[in-house]
């Protein structure tokens, strides 16, 4: 049985807004904006609110999730990174349609399903940056 295999680092351009998202990793927290204007979260990171225009401001978010769909890459495009890997959309527990792409560390590429609860950990992706993967849930 196949199992995902370590990422390498991800290219991480740092803008003001994407910040938090990147480097909450270095103190264990995935920081995703908030806009208290309308009280939602905002993913991918924005100067301001797409729906009220209000400021954001990054807060933790719990870091569980499930994953809303994925592929398995077995094919060597970069002979550097191994294979299998799982790229998957990941939807956060906190609102619905929260979601981003990311990979899948830490299980067995097969076990991997629609709607597997999952949870975040932190790879180094160079600098100063954290790049958000998840792993099954533990509980
Ligand atoms: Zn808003």
């Amino acid at each position: 049985m196949a199992w995902t295999t370590p990422r390498p680092p991800h290219p991480t351009p740092i803008t003001g807004a994407n910040r938090a998202f990147w480097t909450g990793g270095a103190s264990g927290q995935l920081l995703i904006q908030w806009c208290t204007g309308c009280a939602r979260w905002v993913h991918p990171p924005v100067e301001a609110c797409p729906a009220c225009g209000g400021a954001l401001a990054p807060r933790p978010v719990s870091g569980d999730g499930t994953v809303f769909t994925f592929t398995v890459n077995r094919h060597p495009f970069n002979p550097s990174v191994p294979v299998p890997y799982v790229i998957a959309i990941v939807e956060l527990v906190e609102q619905p349609g929260l979601r981003f792409t990311t990979n899948l560390v830490g299980c067995a590429v097969d076990d991997v399903h629609v709607g597997m609860p999952v949870e975040v950990t932190f790879e180094p992706a160079g600098d100063e940056a954290w790049a958000p993967v998840f792993r099954p849930r533990a509980n």
